[in-house]
């Protein structure tokens, strides 16, 4: 589904990533742990569009995602592809519900049609009474949920997650974890996650152990 080879990235003079290879199956749950300032999070910033390595390529499909400009780079991201981040970055003015739809309205869908999306997602997430309320009336758990129903929209293949229940209590974060696995059941979305959670990490179908800008162990 995924396929990266050899993914370099400098920061000035720093060596963040030395040659990174990557492969996230359809359906696979990847969990990405390891040191600060391992090069995690830029190699899950370069495999979801959000930054550019300056060698390697990365491929989803037959499309080489490295090379995308412009419209098509702004088309794959809002409907290939999913982001959810330990500060969830709600809209503090807009609804629940209207923060969800929004990715779908850039994408041109049909408002209608993307209300009963949202409720169909908020159901599964279990914030379907929720909708209708602003982020300050909702819960650190609540609101990171809202996050994953408006990572979930577009219906992406992939998603990824950087420190997704970083900011989360132990139990809303252990829901959060299951809830992933779940909507890979249902779905069959991939999701690469990023995480210091020991627990997450090890759930997921596979453990890449990142270190000094190199995964260390596949
Ligand atoms: P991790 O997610 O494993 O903690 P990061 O990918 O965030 O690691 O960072 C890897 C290294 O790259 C760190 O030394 C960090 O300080 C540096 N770094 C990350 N982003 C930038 C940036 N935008 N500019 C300069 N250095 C950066
Ligand atoms: P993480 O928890 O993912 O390791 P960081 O605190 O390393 O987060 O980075 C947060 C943000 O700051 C990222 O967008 C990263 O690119 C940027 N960043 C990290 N280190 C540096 C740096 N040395 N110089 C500039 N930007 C940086």
């Amino acid at each position: 589904m995924l396929v990266a080879k050899g993914i370099e990235k400098y920061y000035g003079d720093l060596h963040v990533l030395k040659g990174v290879d990557v492969t996230i199956g359809h359906g696979e749950v990847v969990s990405i742990v390891g040191p600060s300032g391992a090069g995690k999070s830029t190699l899950l910033h370069i495999l979801g569009t959000l930054d550019e390595s300056d060698k390697g390529e990365v491929k989803v499909g037959e499309t080489n995602i490295t090379k995308l400009k412009g419209d098509k780079l702004a088309t794959y991201r809002n409907n290939e592809i999913g982001f959810i981040f330990q500060f969830h970055n709600l809209l503090p003015e807009f609804t629940g519900e209207e923060n969800i739809i929004i990715p779908g309205l850039i994408a041109g869908r049909s408002e209608k049609e993307l209300k009963i999306r949202a409720k169909e997602l908020a159901g599964i997430l279990g914030v379907a009474g929720r909708l209708q309320h602003k982020p300050s009336e909702l819960s650190g758990g609540e609101q990171q949920r809202i996050a994953v129903a408006r990572a979930l929209i577009n219906d992406p293949k992939i998603i990824f997650a950087d420190e997704p229940s970083g900011n989360l209590d132990s139990k809303s974060a252990q829901d959060l974890h299951e809830l992933f696995f779940r909507l890979r059941d249902e779905f069959g979305q991939s999701f690469v996650i990023v995480t210091h959670n020991q627990e997450l990490a090890e759930m997921a179908d596979r453990m890449l152990t990142m270190q000094d800008g190199k995964i260390v162990s596949l």
